[in-house]
């Protein structure tokens, strides 16, 4: 696959299947734009969450947010791996 923001948005969102998921997923380690995108995308909704509901721990979406708070706090940069590590999916 190319390059494709609207799908870092739902990867971010859990809103992928599984299929799509991996070649999102595959793409971003090896693509340093998108890298980047999902970290701006993070960032954004990170701070949308923290000010609109508090997640789920539970629930993906809530490790995620949790996953890209902490991130966000440590290093703004922590990269796309150290990110699938800390959301348990690398
Ligand atoms: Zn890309």
């Amino acid at each position: 696959m190319g390059c494709n923001p609207e799908l870092i948005s739902a990867f971010l969102d859990s809103e992928l299947d599984s299929i799509i998921l991996t070649e999102v997923m595959d793409h971003l380690l090896r693509c340093d734009a998108c890298g980047r995108t999902l970290d701006k995308l993070a960032t954004v909704k990170s701070v949308v969450a923290d000010r609109f509901f508090l997640p789920d721990p539970e629930d993906l979406t809530g490790s995620v947010m949790s996953a890209i708070s902490n991130d966000h706090m440590e290093s703004p940069s922590g990269g796309m791996i150290a990110f699938l590590k800390k959301i348990g999916i690398s």
